[in-house]
């Protein structure tokens, strides 16, 4: 910290849901944070934030920030509430859990996700105080679970290529991903490797601002990217562009995998991919033939029926061509398997004591609310308990998700910053902190190193951690193991245990793991056989296919002639899932709710470039306004996310047309695999 009479600058950490997971300096006058700026001191920040965290201080002090408790003083989902004092809202809240939980905890459910990443502020204190209560688990899907189970199954974990080494690559597939908006500092490594000579490949149904720079795009059909590395595997075997050594001594099911590939000429894959057969057997060749080739997968081409098995042919690929044995080829989906967090201290499972509640999907939250008591669902929702969640905007098929949630029988509890969609719909609101204001220590998936974020200033009016709150909540209801008495600090320093320098992260705010610089050179898997495995016997004991293959869409492209288009919802670039949709200067950028739509897909519809359209299938419709745009292929939208409803056209957002449909893998959910059609409105 450097201290300049009344000015000083304190060290944190992004929360936000993005891979970066940047090193903050904050500066404070006067106890008032006036900047937030990049750590140029952390190697992955290199002192630059994206332009949605650099407005971090018009976050911290909107005018419209939740500062007091607040009860619901008007019919449910009306957004009307009266200030009351915290220990009033505390001592309601117990009440009335202490009461479902006498007849049934599990009718309690925590709905919780990446708000915050924290490893404090997200599960830290609150693990504790449902794993007491007994309260039902909640399965944490809605984002990357169908890819995290697939490279588990294949990989071994989390795990992959350390992130700085992708600027020394010579070929970068950028698959699935929007770089520059949604993952920004490894884009500045792959546009290193371009001035070094790389080429760079984005694969993605949208022609995203990532795919104007780099060299080719391929605009494959939502939910055919297993059919595509499918057939760069059959051009692989075909051009003998393997590594047979690689092949024969670190992976498992090579001869399996071969006949499947080989079902899978380039004019098949390119017949359901919807691209040329001639762009895929060229990617093959420049995969078969650079090196090294490293892979960049993000999570969007995973949001399909298919998405686990995609990301199944997708990892398979570098173990194929041996990749792996250079530390700048390989594949990075996600790093977040190298951290080792001690959850045991953390999250205390032992408090369960013996109970074994049952689990909530938080994709199906909107059926789930709507369910009455059976033996197999177990006892109707009566209380849930809302933190790092805004599921009225971002949970699939939001029409049921809002019906759900305005059940005047439904307790609601939300921990928020802003009056959102849900918070719309608590019964009691608590005003939450924000980054600036409390302890946390991160971990990433981006990057290997471990942040800790330290205060920089006093909460904003009364609002409180989300510790004090779960910590208040348990004195309250009479749970008196001590670790409800530990402080943030404390958890901070519990997350890792010593595993990580402590001492390290106070002094300079953050901590490289010790991570191999190439991870599976030498294989080193940790699967099962210790080998990359193309063929998952543990897959196949659940009775699914061992081996990867390509599973057409829930909604397949062409298989519902109401519905002819299919749509994807990819973040807006000034927006973080539904975070920042409120900060006005953010929001003035983007304008409008709009859906990006093709000439040729408009021009029969009678739809100009302005117009506002609604988009609509069997689950509800979305007015929005059209952009004509190339950035749009034939028969695919972009319906751009995630707005708040009470901010769209129409107090709907996107989502009023997704599904509750789960993924192959992960239990996950499927927002790009979602039939519509488009009209003018
Ligand atoms: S959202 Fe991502 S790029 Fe932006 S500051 Fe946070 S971690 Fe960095």
């Amino acid at each position: 910290m450097a201290d300049h009479t009344n000015e000083f600058t304190v060290r944190g950490a992004c929360p936000h849901d993005c891979p970066d997971t940047c090193a903050l300096l904050t500066t404070v006058e006067d106890g008032r944070a006036i900047r937030v700026a990049g750590n140029p001191a952390h190697r992955h920040t290199d002192g630059a934030l994206c332009t949605k965290v650099s407005r971090y201080t018009e976050r911290t002090y909107h005018p419209e920030r939740l500062l007091t408790p607040m009860r619901r003083s008007g019919p449910k989902g009306s957004g009307q509430f009266e200030p009351i004092g915290w220990d009033e809202a505390l001592d309601e809240i117990a009440a009335r859990l202490k009461d479902i939980a006498a007849r049934n905890p599990q009718a309690i459910v925590p709905y919780s996700y990446a708000g915050t990443m924290g490893q404090v502020q997200s599960e830290g204190m609150a693990a504790r105080f449902f794993h007491q209560l007994g309260a039902s688990f909640l399965d944490r899907t809605i984002c990357a679970a169908a890819g995290g189970e697939a490279l588990v199954q294949t990989l071994g974990g989390k795990l992959g290529m350390k992130v700085e080494h992708f600027a020394e690559a010579k070929l970068i597939l950028i698959w699935g991903s929007n770089s520059i908006a949604s993952n920004l500092h490894f884009w500045r490594l792959a546009q290193q490797a371009k001035r070094d000579g790389a080429r760079l490949v984005c694969i993605d149904p949208r022609r995203s601002e990532t795919a104007d720079k780099c060299h080719e795009h391929i605009a494959l059909r939502p939910g055919t990217d297993a059919a595509l590395a499918l057939a760069l595997m059959h051009e692989l075997i075909q051009n003998d562009w393997l590594d047979h050594d690689y092949i024969a001594r670190h992976t498992l099911g090579w001869d399996a995998l071969r006949e499947r590939a080989l079902l899978w000429s380039p004019e098949r894959a390119a017949e359901i991919c919807g691209v040329p057969a001639q762009q895929i057997t060229d990617l093959a060749r420049a995969y078969g033939t650079t090196k090294p080739a490293a892979i960049r997968l993000n999570y969007g081409m995973q949001r399909v029926k298919g998405g686990g098995n995609a990301v199944r042919a997708v990892a398979c690929l570098p173990a194929l061509t041996g990749a792996w044995r250079h530390r700048a080829g390989g594949l990075l989906l996600s790093a977040s398997g190298h951290f080792p967090v001690d959850r045991a201290t953390l999250h205390r499972p032992d408090l369960l004591a013996g109970k074994t509640p049952r689990t909530i999907n938080m994709v199906t939250i909107g059926d789930d609310l709507l369910r009455e008591s059976s033996p197999d669902f177990g006892p109707k929702i009566e209380a849930l308990i809302v933190y790092n969640s805004n599921p009225v905007a971002v949970a699939p098929e939001s029409a049921k998700v809002v019906q759900g949630f305005a059940r005047e029988d439904l307790f609601t509890v939300v921990l928020e910053h802003f009056q959102t969609d849900t918070a719309d719909h608590a019964d009691i609101l608590l005003p939450a902190t924000t980054q600036l204001e409390h302890w946390d220590i991160h971990t990433s998936y981006g990057h290997t190193d471990v942040l800790l974020n330290r205060p920089a200033i006093a909460p904003v009016g009364e609002a409180r951690p989300n510790t004090e709150v779960f910590r208040q909540l348990a004195e309250r209801m009479g749970f008196d193991d001590p670790c409800f008495a530990d402080s943030d600090e404390t958890l901070c320093r519990q997350a890792f245990g010593d595993q990580v320098d402590f001492q390290q992260l106070l002094d300079q705010g953050f901590a490289t793991l010790p991570v191999p610089e190439a991870p599976f050179a030498d294989g080193g898997f940790q699967t099962p056989s210790g080998k990359c495995e193309f063929f998952s016997a543990r897959l196949a004991a659940q009775g699914l296919d061992g081996l990867p293959d390509h599973l057409p869409n829930h909604e397949a492209a062409g298989s519902d002639p109401r519905h002819p288009l299919a749509m994807i919802s990819p973040p807006a670039r000034n927006f973080l899932n539904s975070s920042f949709v409120n900060v006005k200067s953010l929001r003035d950028i983007e304008g409008e709710p709009l859906l990006e739509i093709s000439a040729a897909d408009a021009v029969p519809r009678g739809i100009a470039d302005g117009d506002v359209v609604r988009v609509f299938n069997q689950r509800g419709s979305y007015r929005c306004k059209a952009r004509v745009s190339p950035r749009a292929r034939e028969g695919v939208v972009n319906g751009l996310g995630i707005w708040w409803r009470k901010l769209g056209l129409d107090d709907t957002n996107v989502n009023q047309l997704t599904s509750q449909k789960l993924t192959d893998l992960g239990r996950a959910p499927v927002f790009y695999d979602c039939l519509v059609d488009v009209e003018k409105a």
